[in-house]
C-alpha cells in the first residue's frame, strides 16, 4: 500500500501470506527493505503490481537483519544484478551462529549473497537522505532505519506496536535491546514501522508507545 509518495508499506497479517512486513521506497535507486520468506516474495511482488510497482524496478535489497523472515527473500534475487545489503556484524552473525546451526541440523545453509554493509550514518538513496542506526538487542547486528524529513522510523524486529523483539535467541541481549529503544525513543518520528504487526502512525500515538514499552520492558 502506497502511504505517501516514494513509500510503500506491505504489512501481513496472514503469516501464510508473509511473515515481516516489507517496505519499499520509490526513487532514483527503488529499494526494497525486508523482502520476507523466499517463499512468500511472489506474493509481495503481486502486492506491488497491485499498486502499480513492477518488481523488476527494485535496484537494491536491504535487511534489518538477517533472520530467515526477513532475509530469505534475498535469495529471489541471487541471480541478478540487485544489490543486498546487510550491516557487517549480521553478516559476521550469519557465519557464526547460523551456519553452524544448520549444519547441526543436517541443512545446507542457504547460498546467500551480500553486496554492501549498512553501517551507521546517513544512507543515500537516490535523492532520498536516509539514516542507518545500528540498534542492537533484538540481532546482534541489526539495524533500524530512519528517515529524518518524513519523521519515518522502518524499526525491523527491535520495537513493535506495544512490543519488542524477542531477545532470547542467538545473539539477543536484553541490556543492548534497552539501549537501543531509548535510543530510538528520542527520535522524532511520524511513523513507525515494525517488522511485524501494525503500523503506528502519528507522533503523539508513536510517543504513547515508546512510553508504553518503556514501562512494560525496560523496568524489568
Ligand atoms: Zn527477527
Amino acid at each position: 500500500m502506497k502511504v505517501m509518495e516514494h513509500l510503500y508499506v506491505y504489512l501481513w497479517d496472514d503469516p501464510r501470506e508473509n511473515n515481516c512486513n516489507s517496505i519499499f521506497i520509490d526513487g532514483k535507486t527503488p529499494v526494497l527493505i525486508d523482502p520476507g520468506h523466499l517463499d512468500k516474495v511472489n506474493l509481495l511482488f503481486d502486492r506491488m503490481k497491485d499498486d502499480g510497482v513492477e518488481p523488476e524496478r527494485i535496484k537494491a535489497v536491504i535487511c534489518t537483519h538477517a533472520h530467515p523472515d526477513h532475509f530469505e527473500g534475498t535469495l529471489a534475487f541471487k541471480d541478478s544484478a540487485v544489490r543486498i545489503g546487510i550491516s557487517k556484524r549480521e553478516e559476521q552473525f550469519i557465519e557464526e551462529e547460523a551456519r553452524p546451526m544448520y549444519a547441526q541440523h543436517g541443512i545446507a545453509m542457504p547460498d546467500y549473497r551480500v553486496d554492501f554493509y549498512l553501517k551507521e550514518g546517513e544512507l543515500h538513496l537516490g535523492r532520498h537522505e536516509l539514516q542507518v542506526l545500528e540498534t542492537p538487542g533484538h540481532s546482534p547486528g541489526g539495524i533500524c532505519l530512519y528517515w529524518p524529513r518524513h519523521g519515518v522510523l522502518i524499526s525491523g524486529d527491535l520495537v513493535f506496536s506495544r512490543g519488542v523483539g524477542r531477545v532470547d535467541l542467538p545473539g539477543g541481549d536484553g541490556a543492548a535491546l534497552k539501549s537501543s529503544l531509548n535510543r530510538l525513543a528520542g527520535l522524532r518520528v511520524e511513523l513507525l514501522i515494525p517488522g511485524h504487526g501494525p503500523a503506528i502512525p502519528g507522533a503523539e500515538r508513536v510517543r504513547g508507545n515508546f512510553d508504553f514499552v518503556k514501562a512494560a520492558y525496560l523496568t524489568l
